[in-house]
């Protein structure tokens, strides 16, 4: 393959780009796991990742995919023959779902028409029925990476509670974490699953699991078998920065400097800055006259805009075309959305002119494929992000 010159654009929805200091940490010599300088770091590390979640409570660190972390959450804390509450957002939860059926574990399943999130009240009036409680978990994604459609964490935890229901809350935010407000206390969330590749800026190889004390007693009892994601193995050793088995050093110093980079910006400006970008691009889709897949403005993602294609008009041959003539990648259609959808990945390291870029790249993209849309996409969202800042220097005129 020739040389492309310039910068390859990934703006597919995770992995996103790394940044250069994260490729710097990394690139360093590996060191013992065991050895003196290890503990120290790990602690920082360990500490980081609560401010990042949100808890207090400890947070399990793989070295594995987003995968793995759903299966630790599954098989630390239920039993053979559970029921499990699921709400098919989209791809990833009825992939999440399909794990949990292979495990033995009961699905029972909340469809939706892959537009939206997942319903408070949906969840409230099954749990409600439950009178037995034969339902052990409920389990939600939080950010859809396949939609778009990002669910409401907090008035799902108030919907469980308002069904005084004792099941266990499992939330999958591998596309949130780090990009979109997520709290893991305060929205009583008994395990948070996450992963590395996505608003943690780093490659993909590393997952999590945050754990509550109810996520901790539940799993005393819990039958399943673990060894490899045995959650009290992890924590004991935690405790003084180390880990049961050799994690993955050279990603852990790039997630060092990810906690550093997050606490330098300030989670608030983060996702301050995620919205933004998410809602500049949105004002573009329309003004190419295209349709946003997801249906629920108040579930809008800051991550990611599933863009659908005008009937006769294949995604995937757009994104070839944008790959060859641009470089730029974007995220493919999943599951039943294939051909139908292309998403636009606005997370992780990303700014104004990055956004730009991107969205320039969709829409010389249409153009060059023949796709039916109106010019002016990227002049809307440029409009919009230079909004603030023409009303400021009007202001500053005025005074
Ligand atoms: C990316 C993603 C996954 C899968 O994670 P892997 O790292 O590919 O195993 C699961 N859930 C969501 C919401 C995701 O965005």
């Amino acid at each position: 393959m020739a040389y492309k010159s310039g910068r390859h654009f990934l703006q597919i929805p995770g992995p996103t780009n790394v940044p250069d200091r994260i490729l710097r940490a990394i690139d360093h010599p590996t060191m013992d796991h065991r050895g003196p300088e290890f503990g120290p770091m790990g602690l920082e590390i360990i500490d980081g990742l609560k401010h990042i979640f949100q808890t207090q409570q400890p947070v399990v660190i793989y070295p594995a995919s987003g995968t793995g972390a759903w299966e630790a959450a599954l098989v630390n804390s239920l039993s053979p023959g559970d029921k499990v509450l699921m709400v098919e957002t989209g791809h990833f939860a009825s992939l999440w779902q399909k794990m949990a059926a292979k495990f033995g574990l009961q699905v029972e399943l909340i469809a939706t028409d892959w537009r939206r999130g997942a319903d408070p009240s949906a969840l409230e009036a099954r749990l409600k029925e439950d009178k037995a409680h034969a339902i052990k978990a409920v389990c939600v994604v939080h950010n859809e990476t396949s939609t778009g459609a990002t669910s409401r964490i907090g008035p799902i935890r108030k919907a469980i509670d308002a069904a005084g229901h004792p099941a266990l809350f499992m939330v999958d935010t591998i596309s949130s974490l780090a990009s979109i407000d997520y709290r893991h206390d305060e929205w009583g969330v008994d395990v948070t699953v996450a992963g590395s590749q996505k608003g943690l800026m780093l490659p993909p190889g590393l997952s999590f699991n945050a754990v509550s004390e109810k996520a901790r007693k539940a799993a005393q009892s819990a039958k399943l078998p673990r060894s490899y994601w045995a959650w009290e193995d992890m924590i004991a050793a935690n405790k003084t920065g180390y880990f049961p088995y050799t994690p993955a050093t050279n990603l852990l110093y790039g997630l060092h400097e990810a906690i550093k980079m997050l606490r330098e910006e300030g989670l608030p400006q983060v996702f301050a800055r995620h919205a933004r970008h998410a809602e500049a691009t949105r004002r573009a889709v329309r003004a190419w006259g295209l349709e946003i897949l997801c249906a629920n403005a108040e579930e809008y993602s800051n991550t990611l805009t599933a863009v659908m294609m005008p009937a006769g008009h294949d995604a995937d041959a757009l994104r070839r075309k944008i790959l060859l003539a641009y470089d730029m990648s974007l995220g493919t259609g999943l599951g039943r959305l294939a051909g139908k959808v292309f998403r636009i990945g606005h997370l992780g390291d990303f700014n104004d002119l990055a956004l730009m870029g991107t969205l320039a790249g969709v829409e010389m993209g249409l153009a060059l494929s023949g796709v039916p849309h109106q010019q002016g996409g990227a002049q809307s969202a440029l409009s919009y992000l230079t909004g603030d800042a023409r009303a400021e220097s009007a202001q500053s005129a005025a005074a």
